[in-house]
């Protein structure tokens, strides 16, 4: 079951940072994201472990290792949690302690309320740290990631351009569509994205040609972290699938369409998908995103039924997730210019043909064992009309046999795909009447050139 609505969530709640309260910031009290960073001293770069408040980050490694706030620590926290912000890592913290455990006790440490008395405030405030100077890592340690293409509507528009007459394929409405993507290129927001080389055969050419990627895109996506495993062998049934989703971040699936054109046959993406991707390093969690469940996707009449071990009813009425989603773009002109980035385009979780629970069920049904750190990508998240097409490979087509049509940019340049310099940006937000609006902070990276590398071609 979807975590439940409690008082948490209470919208009159209010932080003793002050950013934290303005309506429009992404982290107020109520969300507190996990994040992990880098901080140096002695000599070494350690991982610390904190949540997101405002514009700010608390450092729970850090305020762990105050002496003084020993007396708090032993009031509130159990001696696991304590044991596991030393080692940096929220894998094996959150195998012992569980996230909602978490998100309590930072509230309980950020509340404007805070029963504690302002010399406990005072040292709190050393540990905060501004989210604008850390250099972060994602949330979690990526043990394995897997991206799923859970939206009918991009798996409609992408089939359209290669089979006009039979755009989806037979098995879509009854099979969650997935493969396994690579962990080790997994990375935090900010972090440069090289232009990769490889591999391309232009249709009128005789053989292939290897070089830089001509055809560079995003894709539009949200991640889920795994929260529990499971054994190897022992499937997680639909109706326990919540209880193995840890939160879920911004993710860009760089794609290098002309690589991927070539080499996708007949296993499905390989060097096309596995050079980079970007998760925004704020992990949202399922309790934060409790106000925010929705019914999942209408299925169209006509629809088959999803066999039973993909059927439940509290996932039909709960487990979507209604979370705008938008892309911008801020090339290296508009930067230049001090120009403010471009939407490009905004869609929304909700309009997923598949749920996350049935993603993870499926992904278990077999016997696969999923790992507390595990990473699934939804797929690229676009709706019905063209300005929420989640990849320029949609946003730019224009009907089979046009040309493409490119993005006009306030510059007077224009994009089919990336070019070098061009920066990413992907951002979501949840909004309920009754609650207050959290966000999921920014998803970011720039295109730098190719390396020079082997010989061209
Ligand atoms: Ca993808």
């Amino acid at each position: 079951m979807p975590a439940a609505i409690d008082a948490t969530h209470d919208p009159a709640l209010t932080s003793w940072v002050e950013s934290a309260n303005d309506p429009a910031a992404d982290f107020p009290i109520q969300n507190l994201p996990l994040c992990a960073f880098e901080v140096s001293h002695d000599g070494h770069t350690h991982n610390h472990l904190g949540v997101a408040i405002g514009d700010s980050v608390l450092d729970l490694t850090s305020f762990a290792e105050s002496r003084q706030l020993e007396h708090l620590w032993a009031q509130h926290a159990d001696p696991a949690l304590i044991e596991c912000l030393f080692m940096g890592d929220w894998s094996v913290l959150l195998s012992e302690v569980p996230a909602a455990t978490v998100r309590l006790l930072a509230q309980s440490l950020l509340r404007a309320d805070a029963p504690a008395g302002q010399p406990v405030r005072r040292a709190r405030q050393k540990a905060l740290r501004g989210i604008d100077g850390l250099a972060f890592a994602p949330p979690l340690a990526v043990g394995n990631y897997t991206d799923f293409y859970a939206s009918v509507h991009h798996a409609t528009t992408v089939g359209s351009m290669f089979r006009p007459d039979n755009p989806l394929l037979p098995n879509y409405k009854w099979v969650p569509i997935g493969y396994h993507g690579r962990a080790s290129s997994v990375v935090a927001s900010g972090t440069p994205i090289r232009r990769p080389l490889g591999q391309t055969k232009a249709d009128d050419a005789a053989e292939p040609a290897f070089g830089p990627c001509k055809l560079l895109d995003y894709e539009l996506e949200l991640g889920l972290f795994v929260g529990r495993a499971n054994a190897l062998g022992e499937p997680v049934p639909l109706s326990h699938a919540e209880d193995h989703m840890l939160g879920v971040v911004l993710l860009n699936d760089w794609s290098a369409r002309d690589i991927q054109k070539w080499e996708y046959q007949p296993l499905g993406p390989f060097l096309a998908k596995n050079f980079a991707t970007t998760i925004s390093p704020f992990l949202v969690t399922m309790e934060a995103l409790a106000p925010f469940r929705c019914p999942a996707a209408q299925r169209p009449s006509g629809d088959p039924r999803p066999l039973p071990y993909l059927a439940d009813d509290a996932d039909r009425q709960r487990g979507g997730l209604d979370i705008t989603v938008e892309v911008l773009l801020l090339t290296e002109k508009m930067r230049h210019d001090g120009l403010q980035p471009q939407r490009l385009s905004r869609g929304t979780a909700r309009d997923l043909y598949w749920t996350f629970a049935q993603m993870l069920a499926h992904h278990t049904s077999n016997g696969c064992n999923l790992q507390v750190g595990d990473l699934l990508g939804s797929g690229t998240i676009s709706g019905p009309t063209p300005d929420s097409r989640g990849c320029l490979l949609e946003l730019t087509w224009d009907g089979p046999g046009k040309p493409r049509r490119p993005v006009a940019l306030p510059t007077g340049e224009t994009r089919t795909f990336l070019q070098d310099g061009d920066e990413v940006i992907l951002r979501g937000s949840c909004e309920r009447q009754g609650f207050r609006r959290i966000g999921l902070g920014d998803c970011r990276g720039v295109v730098i050139p190719a390396p020079a590398g082997p010989a061209r071609n």
